[in-house]
């Protein structure tokens, strides 16, 4: 008898048939006596189709926060009842919640929250009655009653949390690739499995653009050590586990992956004073509005005027809000330009081994140069590198650099 939290995501439920076909699953896998909650996340692409009807509203509907919430919501309310009535359908008892109902309790940061507790009692009621649990991923409550989402790919993230605050015995995220590759396998044809991973390095290659995964979700799998298998929806193969430490023979690798990230934009506050606070300024104006920055660069422009400039990336996703923060910082310090470059991308690569392997960061930017790929940004972490290039040369660079760390046998 085990208690599994399994997740589905978008392209699992994409159509009434697939519905019936995870509950299906479900059933097939489960013992007697287990009890199940699935997670699932919104039909196929709805929650892009309702982003998109808002903006039939108004071209940048993230100005309104909570309404979107309100909005996305509701992507998750459609596959949990569908899915609870394939499992009716089948003769098992099953119940769909929301988020509220689960007790996933967040802040108020709309469209970006973030769980504070979950009060889990309404779930295991329910699932001491035999019933399965199916909850709508993505969405939790604030403290005012409202619905809340955790930002995109944000079901993951429900799933894990869940399975921590029911001290499930594992938690299972079903996708559409089977586990978590050396690179993203439909830019990079060479890309291999791994059969495990640590939180720490799944953290930083989520982090820095690895789709599969919402950096939260990994997070929480670490917080609360809740092993995740990351598995396919069509197969019944293992998949990636993302555990606390390597158990097979897969340690000792240098490099475990090339990560890529294309929702990067690239700020430039061209010719602000040089002098102190000013960076301060910036970031904490940036920092309140929930933007998240990532490389930051900060060069002299003009020793004789004492101008500097200060680069930046942040998430395409943020870009409305760093204009709306910034425009009044650029006239209230007198800066020369605000440039905004979207066609950048940033290629990654990590690994725990470069702890203590020199060398590493030369041989990436050797396989960059040999296509003639230029580096705009470098930044580094204790167990990653990044460079931030134009965004219609990035696969260039994914295949190069994988290739140079993961030759073909
Ligand atoms: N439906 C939400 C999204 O598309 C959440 C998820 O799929 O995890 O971002
Ligand atoms: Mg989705």
């Amino acid at each position: 008898m085990a208690l599994i939290v399994k997740k589905f995501g978008g392209s699992s439920v994409a159509t009434t048939k697939k519905i019936i076909a995870v509950a299906q699953r479900v059933l097939d896998e489960k013992k007697p006596g287990d009890k199940i909650v699935v997670v699932v996340s919104a039909m196929g692409d709805s929650t892009d189709d309702l982003i998109e009807l808002a903006r039939g509203i108004d071209r940048d509907p993230y100005k309104y926060p909570r309404e979107m919430d309100m909005l996305l919501t509701t992507g998750e309310q459609v596959s949990i009842a569908l899915l609870a009535m394939a499992f009716e359908r089948f003769g098992q008892k099953a119940v769909s919640l929301t988020g509220a109902q689960v007790g996933m309790q967040t802040n108020s940061a709309h469209t970006k929250g973030k769980i504070m507790e979950i009060l889990p009692e309404r779930v295991k009621k329910e699932l001491d009655e035999g019933k399965i649990v199916v909850v709508a991923g993505f969405q939790g409550v604030d403290s005012l009653g409202d619905p809340t989402t955790l930002g995109r790919g944000g079901s993951d993230t429900s799933a894990v949390a869940l399975a921590g605050a029911l001290k499930a015995d594992s938690c299972e995220i079903f996708t559409d690739v089977e586990g978590i590759f050396s690179a993203d396998p439909r830019i990079c044809p060479d890309a291999r499995k791994m059969q495990e991973i640590t939180y720490e390095e799944m953290l930083e290659m989520a982090r820095l653009g690895a789709g599969v995964m919402q950096p939260r979700s990994v997070e929480m799998g670490q917080y609360f050590e809740i092993p995740i298998h990351v598995r396919s929806t069509f197969t019944s193969k293992p998949g990636t586990f993302i555990r606390k430490e390597y158990t097979m023979d897969e340690k000792g690798f240098v490099i475990r992956g090339v990560a890529h990230d294309s929702k990067v934009t690239k700020m430039a506050l061209i010719g602000v004073p040089n002098r102190p606070g000013i960076a301060h300024q910036v970031f904490s104006a940036l920092a309140k509005e929930n933007v998240d920055v990532d490389m930051i660069v900060q060069s002299i422009r003009n020793i004789d005027q004492n101008v500097t400039d200060i680069v930046f990336t942040i998430a395409s996703t943020d870009l409305s809000a760093a204009r709306r923060v910034l425009k009044p910082i650029v006239a209230k310090l007198d800066a020369m330009d605000l440039v905004i470059e979207e066609n950048v991308a940033k290629v990654s690569i990590v690994g725990a081994g470069m702890l203590g392997s020199p060398g590493i960061a030369a041989r990436m930017f050797g396989a960059l140069a040999d296509e003639s790929i230029n580096i705009d940004i470098i930044s580094t972490s204790e167990i990653s590198i990044s460079c931030l290039i134009a965004s219609d040369r990035m696969m260039q660079a994914v295949n190069a650099i994988h290739k140079e760390f993961f030759p073909p046998a």
